[in-house]
């Protein structure tokens, strides 16, 4: 299995392929990036799917044109499903962004396991950055949106944040083995072992 981190333009947003023969996977589409949509387009004949970790301007926004060019669904935590169009808690309206409003196809409950192909996805409910964000483990491998960064957590003065939230969703994640890889929604990658350790928000 491959892990391609695509930073976006937009925000610095980092959309991620995850990929195998049978299987490709993206995960937040949050603005047109011609790799994210060829890599697509070239897996037609594979089980694909696109997965939110959260429902921000800057994770979605090229999300439902994707899945209509390629034919390919898309995922989100349930509970972030309504804030794909609503412009005040999607933070379009507070940033000046425009994203279409749109549903998912698929709404994700916590630790449901998702099949995709050969590719095993694990749900992981971490509201506070939104009321419905989630991470995605996929092997040992955590797909962290913005509820944890390297060094760092989500912001929680957006609508529906909450800190004391977050600090219990990252005290969640906190629980898997140390060598779990995070990818993040921004910035660079890290471990669990490392910000339980080293984070300044929250220490594990
Ligand atoms: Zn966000």
């Amino acid at each position: 299995m491959e892990i391609k981190p695509i930073p976006l333009k937009n925000f610095g947003t980092n959309c991620y392929l995850v990929y195998t023969e049978k299987t490709t996977i993206v995960i937040d589409p949050g603005s047109y990036d011609v790799r994210v949509e060829e890599y697509l387009q070239n897996a037609r004949e594979k089980q694909r799917i696109i997965l939110l970790t959260h429902c921000h301007f800057d994770h979605i926004a090229d999300a439902e044109r994707l899945s209509k060019a390629t034919d390919t669904k898309i995922a989100i935590g349930a509970m972030d499903n309504d804030g794909l169009s609503d412009r005040n808690i999607n933070l379009c309206n507070l940033f000046g962004a425009d994203v279409k409003p749109f549903s998912a196809d698929i709404l994700l409950q916590d630790s449901e396991v998702l099949m995709v192909g050969d590719i095993e996805i694990k749900v992981i409910n971490t509201p506070g950055h939104t009321v419905g964000g989630v991470c995605y483990l996929i092997g040992h491998n955590l797909f962290s949106g913005d509820t944890l960064f390297k060094l760092s957590i989500g912001r929680t003065d957006f609508p529906n944040g909450s800190f004391k939230t977050l600090e219990t969703s990252v005290k969640k994640i906190y629980n898997l083995p140390d060598d779990t890889k995070v990818y993040s929604g921004h910035g660079e990658p890290t471990s669990i072992g490392f910000e339980k350790k080293n984070n300044p928000f929250i220490r594990g």
